[in-house]
């Protein structure tokens, strides 16, 4: 039988759940030791590279959190999958696609490769930074502040608070910036950005360095799995849409050059960052067997510990562990 899952007759408690996780965590805890944090933006490498957090929470909002779920840390990556909604939702979608493609490069996240051989029309995909560089110059508003404003808006409407930028991360990011500004000036090369590189870099550095909760980040992941729509209000958040779209970008190009593994091994839409985060998204399922969260959840995990990809490696198989055990997987 599924652990942590149940017969017909017995009732999937939050209790009963939450000593599996328990165990889980601390079972998965010991692959931390297989990765490395990031380097490359120096302050990242302050993260405890020990860490293993997750927090699940269901659409009728059963929570389930477990392990190191105190620690806050910057979405990094993780900000492109709403930087892309708040595009589609103010510039429409078919416009914002005009602009950047929906196709995975199978390339690490900031590789050039593509942008120079110039075959593309434009970036893959709104996930790789060339892609997510171009969304941030589709923005609207003048200054990184008023660019980024309708973000931190439905980042409020959904958390109920609005998260705190780091700017320690942030003045970090721009710091070490040169391979994002070497993308930079191919894509003003190309044609690609309608705004000013610079404008659309600090947006980018300051999206990514936008602070977040392990409970927060899995309250993002429940509005999507349900379709951009509140489940306790029913009020529509993100146009369904639009949320289906940004969870088919999840599911294809959302781990790095590891997204296709993730999404055979996995099998549920998730996007990683460099700090050591994964959104993931189950959505409502039909089983035939009583099965946790059967009505779709959120799922956030924290651990920075980075495999060669660039996501969190026991975060990686802890989330692989759990889809597998709640036949989670959208397949
Ligand atoms: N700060 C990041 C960058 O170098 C985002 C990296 C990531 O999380 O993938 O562009």
């Amino acid at each position: 039988m599924v652990q942590g899952s149940a017969n017909l007759n017995t009732k999937l408690t939050e209790e009963w759940l939450q000593n599996y996780v328990d165990d889980w965590v601390k079972f998965f805890g010991r692959y931390t030791n297989e990765g490395e944090v990031a380097s490359y933006i120096p302050i990242l490498q302050e993260a405890n590279k020990s860490h293993l957090g997750i927090s699940i929470i269901g659409n009728e909002g059963m929570m389930i959190q477990s392990g190191n779920i105190d620690v806050p840390f910057t979405i990094q990556s993780i900000s492109k999958v709403f930087t892309f909604i708040v595009a589609c939702m103010e510039r429409g979608v078919s416009y914002v696609l005009s602009r950047v493609d929906v196709e995975p490069t199978g390339e690490a996240f900031n590789s050039i490769m593509h942008l120079e051989m110039k075959k593309i029309k434009k970036p893959f995909n709104p996930f790789v930074n060339a892609g997510a560089i171009t969304v941030t110059s589709l923005l609207n508003g003048k200054t990184s502040d008023e660019k980024l404003e309708p973000l931190f808006r439905l980042f409020e409407k959904i958390l109920g608070a609005r998260p705190r930028l780091n700017k320690k991360v942030y003045e970090s990011e721009n710091e070490t910036s040169v391979r994002n500004r070497a993308i930079g000036y191919y894509l003003v090369e190309l044609g690609y950005l309608e705004s000013e590189l610079e404008l659309a870099l600090d947006t980018y550095f300051k999206q990514c360095s936008i602070e977040i909760s392990l409970s927060d980040l899995a309250r993002l992941g429940v509005i999507l799995a349900n379709d951009g729509e509140d489940p306790k209000t029913g009020i529509e958040i993100i146009p369904k849409q639009v949320a289906r779209l940004a969870k088919s970008l999840m599911l294809t190009c959302g781990m790095y050059d590891a997204s296709g593994k993730f999404a055979a091994y996995v099998g549920i839409p998730a996007k990683s960052g460099v700090s050591g985060g994964i959104i993931a998204v189950a959505p409502p399922r039909i089983r035939q067997e009583n099965l946790p969260f059967l009505n779709g959840c959120g799922i956030a995990v924290y651990g920075p510990a980075l495999d060669e990809q660039g996501n969190s490696v026991a975060g990686i198989r802890l989330l692989r562990h759990i889809a597998k055990q709640w036949d989670l997987s959208i397949f």
